[in-house]
């Protein structure tokens, strides 16, 4: 059976990048319902195009649309062992919907590392973060600066700082998140799933708790 891990947590604690170190780890496809927006927004698709009109006021997708194009993505050939699912679900719509997409695919949701950090943290580091053109990698000016200014390490494309990054989207997608994608945390706490990581610290240490966690569950 395939196995998924649902990366829960308030936007800008981590879930991007701990999903990057934790894919290359368990060899588990990546998948970030944000990344594939902003791809199909620099495709200019009709559903980048429908998509930024609610990104960059900070709001949620609608349901449907989201859930249709994660389950094209899940029905790739790179997802038959299982995915890391970083900002996917985020309403409880959507967790419904993942778990008939996964029964149909034969997977399960094994375990949602649900990280967490202060509000004020998350606006430092949202207000410093440099994300990558090419592959979305992720940088903070302060904590994770890149070696060379503007440029992504991994492979030299300019790092930009997204719309929704800037304060006033900010604020409007933490709202957000308190309202909309914050029940799922009881909603897998009740089923077991849930392992609460402090977000708080060092990339290094919130990986590890995260490998922890990951392994104790489909080891
Ligand atoms: P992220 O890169 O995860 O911060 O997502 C950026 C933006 O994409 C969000 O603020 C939403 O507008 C949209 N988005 C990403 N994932 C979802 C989702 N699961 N449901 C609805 N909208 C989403």
């Amino acid at each position: 059976m395939a196995t998924f891990i649902v990366l829960l947590g308030p936007p800008g604690v981590g879930k991007g990048t701990q999903a990057k170190i934790l894919s290359e780890k368990t060899g588990l496809a990546h998948i970030s319902s944000g990344e594939l927006f902003r791809e199909n927004l620099k495709n200019q698709t009709e559903l980048g195009k429908l998509a930024q009109t609610y990104m960059t006021k900070g709001e949620l997708v609608p349901d449907d649309v989201t859930i249709a194009m994660i389950r094209e993505r899940l029905s790739r050939p790179d997802c038959k062992k299982g995915a890391i699912l970083d900002g996917f679900p985020r309403t409880p719509a959507q967790a419904g919907a993942l778990e008939a997409m996964l029964q149909e695919f034969d997977g399960r949701v094994d375990v949602v590392p649900f990280i967490k950090a202060a509000e004020g943290v998350l606006i430092e580091r949202l207000g410093t973060r440099w994300t990558c053109r090419a592959e979305g990698h992720i940088f903070n000016e302060k904590t994770n600066p890149p070696k060379h200014d503007k440029k992504c390490d991994f492979d030299g494309s300019d790092l930009y700082q997204r719309d929704d990054d800037k304060a006033e989207t900010v604020k409007r997608r933490i709202e957000v998140y308190y309202k909309q994608t914050s029940p799922l945390i009881d909603h897998y706490r009740d089923h077991g799933k849930l392992v609460e990581i402090d977000g708080a610290r060092s990339i290094d240490l919130v990986a590890q708790d995260l490998l922890v966690a990951v392994k104790k569950q489909y080891v």
